[in-house]
């Protein structure tokens, strides 16, 4: 039950009375488990039959037999396919976070250094595939944070894949990390699109996603990545920001507090 007192005033005649408020929140709990129980089983539900349409479009595809507008045809199904079990996971991941108290991250003294170290190295190959120099700036005297290692890992990872999809070949993508009075800041710098002045801010939001000009929007993305960068820096009572020009490159970076 929750229960609210407010206390009537009149203007002329001051206080005349109480209004005592008592509300069934049985309810509210009850739709908040509905809500997350639907999402999880959703998850799981949709995960299963993608995974094969995803399977058996690629043999498809990769099936010399066929017509060649088939074959196309199969790897649209494919790629397709694949966004939605990524956007499927991201979605996940992101309620379960959204749901979570506080109480239930797991704290742990992380080195930012060795993240960024790790999740570089972890890129390597992707960034090869489109000849993006993706190089690393750490000092090794960066003190440790408070968070949780996994999610970290995966916000960084973000912030780097991003980097990677959204520069065009032949370019450089630094990460690094900076010690401020009383963080810690993590700084993935990329020379690719940028993003304009009035899309800043909504880039963090649920599915919101960047049209470019004379470019359909990305077909891989999702437009969840960042929402769950900022949801998880913001758990650990950290901030994101970003700094960036139309064509020349983004900075997108995000500190937490020092221990
Ligand atoms: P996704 O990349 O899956 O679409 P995000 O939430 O990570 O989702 O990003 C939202 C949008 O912000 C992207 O669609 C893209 O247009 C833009 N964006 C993100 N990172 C960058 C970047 N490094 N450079 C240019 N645009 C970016």
């Amino acid at each position: 039950l929750a229960l609210r007192i407010s206390l009537i005033v009149e203007p002329s005649a001051g206080p005349v009375g109480f209004l005592l408020a008592v509300r069934d929140i049985t309810r509210l709990k009850e739709y908040e488990q509905l809500r997350s129980d639907m999402v999880s089983l959703m998850s799981h539900e949709l995960r299963t039959p993608i995974t094969s349409i995803n399977g058996f479009a690629e043999l498809l595809a990769m099936d010399e037999n066929l017509p060649a507008d088939a074959r196309e045809f199969a790897t649209i199904i494919h790629q397709e396919s694949q966004r939605l079990s990524r956007m499927i996971d991201t979605f996940l991941r992101l309620t379960r976070l959204e749901a979570a108290d506080r109480q239930e991250m797991r704290q742990v003294p992380l080195r930012l250094d060795e993240v960024v170290r790790e999740t570089v190295s972890n890129f390597q190959a992707a960034a090869k595939k489109k000849r993006i120099r993706l190089i690393e700036k750490t000092n090794g005297k960066i003190p440790p944070v408070a968070a949780d290692r996994g999610l970290i890992m995966r916000a960084v990872a973000n912030l780097v894949d991003n980097a990677i999809r959204y520069s065009p070949e032949k370019t450089t993508v630094t990460v690094s990390t900076e010690l401020e009075a009383d963080a810690v800041r993590v700084i993935v710098e990329d020379q690719g699109y940028g993003i304009p002045p009035e899309a800043r801010d909504r880039v963090w939001e649920k599915f919101y996603r960047v049209a470019r000009d004379g470019q359909e929007k990305d077909e891989e993305s999702t437009g969840l990545g960042l929402a769950f960068v900022r949801e998880v820096v913001e758990r650990h009572k950290g901030q994101v920001s970003l700094e960036s020009e139309v064509g020349r490159g983004s900075k997108f970076s995000f500190t937490l507090p020092r221990l």
